[in-house]
């Protein structure tokens, strides 16, 4: 298997309340592990690829064989996207930001407040399934979607942020009401692993 599916840094139920323990286990024991197991599947017709990180397959899909290069955007960039998710919670996570990406925030949308609700009300916008994110272009943040497993690593830039709209993120726990869940997964965001990315987004 060139590649694997890591397990959470924490338990599946350490997000609770906010986001609950049979969501979790769902969505990294299967959704997560179905990318894995296809981008495999892909790779396998092509073993010259395996040597690749997942990001750098993802960073440069033109360079991808055609006959696999859907199932990689798709499947490679669920696999990346949800590896970045994970990190980007934690149990007792959530408060005001911290650090540089807290005076980037203030500098860029006036303050946490009306950031948060610009990135909730776009991100609740997205059609179907996709993610909302936070990048770092041209010295500003800026709030984007992707559809399905598209990242804007595929388009060059580095994401600092970014949360999951598909229904399989939610919908047990808030069924219809994704609003609802982007308000509540602030409570468990991990600044510190945001600005680890923000240090490494301005560094490129
Ligand atoms: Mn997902």
């Amino acid at each position: 298997m060139a590649y694997e599916l890591a397990p959470l840094p924490y338990a599946y139920n350490a997000l609770e309340p906010h986001i609950d323990e049979a969501t979790m286990k769902l969505h990294h024991d299967k959704h997560h592990q179905t990318y894995v197991t296809n981008l495999n599947a892909a790779i396998d017709k092509h073993p010259e690829l395996a040597a690749k990180s997942p990001e750098d397959l993802i960073r440069h899909l033109s360079a991808i064989p055609e006959d696999i290069r859907k199932i990689v955007q798709n499947s490679g960039g669920g696999h990346v996207n949800h590896t970045i998710f994970w990190q980007l919670m934690k149990p007792a996570g959530g408060g005001d930001p911290k650090g540089a990406i807290a005076a980037q925030i203030k500098a860029d949308f006036g303050d946490f407040e009306s950031f948060k609700k610009l990135f909730n009300e776009t991100t609740a916008k997205q059609f179907g399934s996709g993610w909302g994110w936070l990048i770092f272009q041209a010295g500003k943040l800026k709030i984007v979607t992707t559809s399905n497993q598209d990242t804007p690593l595929s388009e060059g830039l580095y994401p600092i942020l970014c949360n999951d709209v598909w229904e399989h993120a939610y919908y047990l726990k808030y069924q219809n009401r994704r609003a609802d869940y982007l308000a509540a997964w602030w409570n468990v965001v991990n600044w510190d692993e945001i600005n680890k990315r923000f240090a490494t987004a301005q560094a490129k």
